[in-house]
């Protein structure tokens, strides 16, 4: 009778904690880590050569929009394809819950969620119990959208909260949090919550504080404005008591490339006294729904979708605006509701804020987009592949920690993100040698090289370049 349901012989064990890889064996059983070490002498019913392999926890997407992906299409093959094991849903503002019937037609971003058929949970007890009855290949944890609150208690969306809506808003909050989810996310940057004093996404990250719970923000400005911004986001955190996490940390527009190094020493320099996350995708160009006061900054941008005009997904809007003998911005206008892909980032930029110690990484992709950015099924292979192997910003293991035992510790997912005995067994068995991203702007939609298996829960999600169709992942509730 075999002690342990799989054993791993041989690898190069990364522990997730950005210290030196040792090569021993890992054994699972049921859903846990059993042992690690040299199990030569132990037997397992399933045994996996692991020579020349690297054998890590699995990866933990921190900035997600996975909502309802992981829903609809369960296996979620963007993610588990890159060897991540764990989602972080409802960034940005906008999450699955709480919507409420009978509001009226929401601002985007919430057009993401709030639309059709997908107006249907009142609160995160219903959707994590139909997570519970439908699980995904992965494990998720989720965020209550500050522009769901919004939505649900406000008439008219385009100016500030009244100290009633505020409480409402606070009281939806509990509720959330009562269910289980991490903390609150806001879009100050969209037109749903860009109205929003700062005053308002204090009183409400007050209620976080007795839960222990996060703030994490796309922030109001990521351009002209970004230091304003990030001390906006310092003050949040600090007068509600509660840790902030800066999403998708970036500097965006040709007048502000170069300045993260500012912004970091800003970062750092709050860091003395309260507690700031941040994470990053790896590339130059970025993704959201599309906004034509969004163009003129952008050196080119790319259309993801466009409902009024569906054959423009994968084209380049300075094309179709040459077409249609208009300005790019006028284009973009005819092609609403639409997304799109903006060069306007800077590579200085986005290697620095990659290096900097405590960067997560986290894809913010939109797996679900027609055209989507290569990020949704690239970003993590690619970090490892490109910009610590290759372009050598960084040794493997602290690449591995970016994406796992400090994303864990930020989130506070408990037994995740390390390979430790008694962890839950979320694994990633991967080629250092060949892993990469293949997933390109003009073909996004593409595997990455060199994930051998993937792990979740103790089940296998992902051999020899498929799903096995296992559906393994938990709802991950704040604990
Ligand atoms: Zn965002």
């Amino acid at each position: 009778m075999p002690e342990f349901d799989i054993l791993f012989r041989n690898a190069r064990l990364i522990d997730g904690e950005g210290g030196p890889s040792v090569f021993g064996d890992l054994a699972v059983t049921d859903d846990r880590i059993a042992a690690i070490g040299d199990l030569s002498g132990a037997s397992g019913a399933h045994e996996i050569d692991a020579e020349g392999l690297a054998l890590a926890p699995g990866f933990i997407d921190c900035h997600c929009h996975d909502d309802y992906a992981i829903l609809e299409t369960p296996l979620l093959e963007p993610k588990i394809s890159q060897g991540v094991t764990t989602v972080i849903n409802g960034n940005c503002g906008v999450s699955a819950a709480p919507v409420l019937p009978d509001r009226p037609d929401p601002l985007p971003p919430l057009t993401l969620f709030v639309q059709g058929e997908r107006r249907t949970f009142k609160d995160f007890a219903s959707y994590f119990s139909a997570l519970e009855k439908s699980p995904a290949a992965v494990n998720s944890a989720c965020l209550c959208g500050h522009s769901n609150l919004r939505h649900a208690v406000m008439s008219h969306m385009d100016r500030p909260a009244t100290a009633g809506e505020i409480g409402q808003m606070q009281a939806l909050l509990t509720d959330a949090l009562n269910a289980g989810v991490l903390g609150l996310s806001t879009g100050l940057y969209y037109p749903a919550a860009r109205e929003a004093p700062t005053e308002e996404v204090i009183s409400i990250s007050q209620t976080l504080s007795k839960f222990n719970a996060l703030y994490v923000t796309h922030m109001r400005d990521e351009a002209d404005g970004v230091a304003a911004s990030l001390k906006e986001t310092f003050e949040i955190g600090a007068k509600a008591g509660v840790p902030v996490i800066v999403s998708h940390h970036k500097c965006v527009g040709c007048a502000n490339h170069g300045k993260s190094e500012m912004t970091l020493k800003l970062i750092d320099e709050a860091r003395k006294t309260q507690s700031v996350g941040l994470d990053v995708y790896p590339y130059v160009a970025s993704s959201t729904v599309l906004l034509p006061e969004r163009v003129a900054i952008s050196e080119r941008v790319l259309i993801t979708w466009s409902e009024a005009m569906p054959e423009a997904s994968g084209r380049f809007l300075s094309d179709i605006a040459r077409e249609m003998g208009c300005s790019d911005e006028v284009a973009a206008k005819r092609l609403l509701p639409g997304g799109a892909v903006y060069f306007q980032l800077n590579e200085e930029d986005v290697r620095r804020i990659l290096s900097y110690p405590d960067t997560m990484i986290g894809s913010d992709g939109i797996v679900q987009d027609v055209h989507p950015h290569p990020r949704a099924w690239g970003t993590f292979p690619r970090v490892l592949g490109h910009y610590a192997r290759d372009v050598g910003l960084f040794p493997l293991e602290q690449a591995v920690r970016k994406m796992t035992s400090l994303t864990a510790r930020n989130f506070g997912l408990a037994n995740r993100g390390i390979l430790q005995e008694g962890f839950f067994a979320d694994l990633v068995l991967f080629d250092p040698v060949t892993i990469i991203d293949t997933a390109s702007f003009e073909e996004p939609c593409q595997a990455s090289m060199g994930i051998e298996r993937v792990f979740v829960n103790g089940q296998c999600t992902w051999v020899d370049g498929s799903p096995t169709g296992a559906r393994p992942g938990m709802a991950i509730r704040r604990v």
